[in-house]
C-alpha cells in the first residue's frame, strides 16, 4: 500500500481542524542551538534528554490513523531523527509526520554575504535524503532568529523554490511579539511578502508561557481539539496539557 503523507488541501498550512488524525507531538530532545527567551521547552545547548525509538512507539495509539510531529528542543540535533521519520514512514497507519525545526541547521553554502545556490543545491538535496520523500517540514521565523542570521528570509524563500513540487510540505511558523514598542514585529509581516513566502506561512504572536511566562504582552496559550498528546524527551506523555508540559521539560537535565 502506498501512503499519501501529503496533507489534504484543506490543512495545507497544518491548522487544526475537525476530524483531523489523532496526532502525537514528540519533543524528541531539550537540547537546542539556540536558547531562544520565549522558548516554551526551556531548551538550550545545555540540554541532555534524547527520546528514543522505542519510548515514542510507547505512545502510538493501538489503533486508528494517527499523525506524528517531531519537535524540540531542535530535532535536527537528534542523531536518530533520520530513523525516526524513515519508520513511521512505512506505518500504514501514520498519516502526516511532521518535523519542526528553527532551520538553522539546514546546511546552505555561502558565496560571500550571498547564498550559493548552486551549493546549497546539492547539499540540501544530500541533507533530505536521509528523510522520508514525503513529509511536512516546519520552519520557525522569528526576530530571535533573524539576530542570529541576517539571512534568514532569503535561505526560506530558497528553501520553498527547492523543495517545491518535491514530496516536502514546507511551511513557516512565523512568530510575532505582540509588543508596542517592537512594532508588532510588522517589519517580519513585510519580509514575508517581500520574499514571496506568505502562501506557505502562518503568523502568531508568541505566547505566554514556558520562557515567556512574564511576558505580559505575549498571549495566553489557547488549545484547538483534544486529539492529541505531547511527549517529552523522557517519554513521559502529558496530553493537551500544555503547561504541565513545558514546566517538566524546564526540569529535564
Ligand atoms: S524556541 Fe525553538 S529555537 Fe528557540 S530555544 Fe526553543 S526550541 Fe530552540
Amino acid at each position: 500500500m502506498t501512503i499519501d503523507l501529503r496533507p489534504p488541501d484543506a490543512s495545507k498550512l497544518d491548522a487544526p481542524f475537525d476530524g483531523r488524525d489523532y496526532r502525537l507531538y514528540v519533543a524528541v530532545t531539550n537540547r537546542c542551538n539556540l536558547a531562544c527567551p520565549f522558548c516554551s521547552t526551556y531548551s538550550a545547548p545545555t540540554g541532555t534528554t534524547f527520546i528514543t525509538l522505542g519510548q515514542v512507539l510507547a505512545h502510538v495509539p493501538r489503533e486508528g490513523k494517527y499523525q506524528v510531529q517531531f519537535e524540540g528542543g531542535e530535532p535536527l540535533l537528534h542523531p536518530d531523527i533520520g530513523e525516526f521519520t524513515m519508520h513511521f514512514s512505512h506505518e500504514e497507519r501514520c498519516t502526516r509526520i511532521i518535523i519542526s525545526t528553527n532551520g538553522s541547521l539546514f546546511p546552505f553554502k555561502l558565496a560571500g554575504k550571498k547564498i550559493d545556490e548552486n551549493a546549497s543545491r546539492v547539499a540540501l538535496r544530500s541533507f533530505f535524503s536521509r528523510f522520508p520523500a514525503r513529509m511536512t517540514l516546519k520552519v520557525s521565523l522569528n526576530h530571535h532568529l533573524l539576530g542570529h542570521d541576517p539571512l534568514l528570509f532569503e535561505k526560506a524563500a530558497f528553501l520553498l523554490k527547492c523543495t517545491a513540487g518535491t514530496g516536502i510540505d514546507l511551511i513557516f511558523n512565523l512568530r510575532k511579539r505582540n509588543d508596542p514598542a517592537a512594532g508588532h514585529d510588522e517589519a517580519l509581516e513585510r519580509a514575508i511578502d517581500e520574499h514571496g513566502l506568505r502562501g506557505a506561512t502562518n503568523s502568531f504572536f508568541l505566547q505566554r508561557y514556558g520562557r515567556n511566562s512574564n511576558d505580559e504582552n505575549a498571549e495566553h496559550p489557547f488549545i484547538v481539539g483534544t486529539n492529541w498528546c505531547t511527549v517529552n524527551p523522557d517519554g513521559s506523555a502529558w496530553g493537551i496539557d500544555l503547561i504541565g508540559r513545558s514546566e517538566a521539560m524546564r526540569r529535564l537535565g
